[in-house]
């Protein structure tokens, strides 16, 4: 075949534009790809399958924010059972703070605690509403102090994979971590106290057992915590969040949809960065969690993914 010496000009002309259009075309996509997503796609271990995101421009957008912002910026809010602490351990369940106190053989059995309580009821029947509660049936038990860490010694909770590393960090970073509990705030602290570290730069909103001057358990101290009124006891301890106004920057980490409300009371908050774990009906709630969490987790019993977001937020990595 012969063509023409313009023809030939013609041709690898055409042929050089379709090659940079292809080339330019590659370059840009990968480029608009790489800036609306660009420190996600560097962490492959968010590509395991079981790490979720509806909308991973916008977690982009807000991680992007707490880099620049850094540790000085950041201030991280947690629920403790099934997000700090494990779902399953070996095979089996992992009891919540209040399941430790169900399970442990240092305390009668919430059967017991309940026959107990209608003993004591009959013979004292205007203090009824008070034996109803699970906490008050506790009161009935002869708990002491010095009995909480035995307890949690002997349970079975566990806490997630690398919380202890993660503490570590925000411990040195100098980042506080609020704990804001529906369980039991003593059970928790002994459990952190036992299976990783507490820092100073840990702070717990739970429900804290009350003892008397012999250290027997005689009630529990101020408003009830439940997973649904976390948002008004949020309200309530301005003074806390008041302290780290200047860290407009929130990781909020829960394990249920009340969970969210945790950082509702904090005032100054600019970013916030959701993550969830969802640890069991997954098929059924992952959808639901997609659409609340800015980040869900499914079936994760380490605190991994967590941690890696906080190494680059905290720039712990030279290479970010
Ligand atoms: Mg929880």
């Amino acid at each position: 075949m012969f063509e023409s010496s313009s023809g030939k000009k013609l041709l690898i002309g055409a042929g050089l534009a379709a090659v940079s259009a292809v080339a330019f075309y590659t370059l840009s996509s990968r480029m608009t790809a790489n800036h609306s997503t660009k420190h996600l796609d560097m962490m492959e271990e968010l590509k395991n399958g079981k790490v979720h995101m509806k909308h991973p421009e916008q977690v982009e957008e807000k991680i992007s924010k707490l880099i620049s912002g850094g540790k000085d910026k950041l201030q991280v809010v947690s629920d403790f059972d099934k997000t700090m602490s494990r779902h399953r351990y070996n095979g089996n369940r992992v009891p919540s703070c209040h399941g430790v106190l169900d399970t442990s053989e240092f305390l009668p059995s919430p059967t017991v605690r309940k026959q107990q309580s209608y003993e004591i009821s009959t013979i004292r029947s205007k203090c009824l509403p008070r034996w109803t509660t699970a906490h008050g049936l506790l009161v009935n038990c002869d708990l002491t102090k010095d009995k909480v860490s035995k307890i949690v010694e002997n349970s079975m909770i566990r806490l997630r994979d690398h919380v202890n590393e993660t503490l570590e960090m925000l411990k040195e970073k100098e980042v506080p971590l609020l704990i804001f509990s529906a369980g039991v705030g003593d059970i928790l602290k002994e459990a952190i106290k036992q299976r990783a570290h507490l820092h100073n730069n840990i702070h717990v909103i739970s429900n804290f057992m009350d003892f008397d001057e012999e250290g027997k358990l005689i009630g529990f101290k101020g408003e009830l915590i439940h997973t649904f009124n976390k948002h008004e006891v949020a309200v309530h301890h301005p003074e806390i969040f008041e302290k780290n106004k200047l860290r407009s920057n929130i990781v909020l980490l829960g394990d249920t949809l009340g969970d969210l409300t945790m950082a509702d009371g904090m005032p100054y908050k600019q970013t916030l960065l959701t993550i969830g774990f969802l640890n069991d009906h997954i098929s059924e709630n992952l959808e639901v969690y997609k659409t609340k969490y800015d980040i869900v987790l499914e079936d994760d019993e380490s605190f991994d993914v967590f941690m890696l977001f906080s190494r680059r937020f905290c720039k712990q990595l030279l290479t970010f």
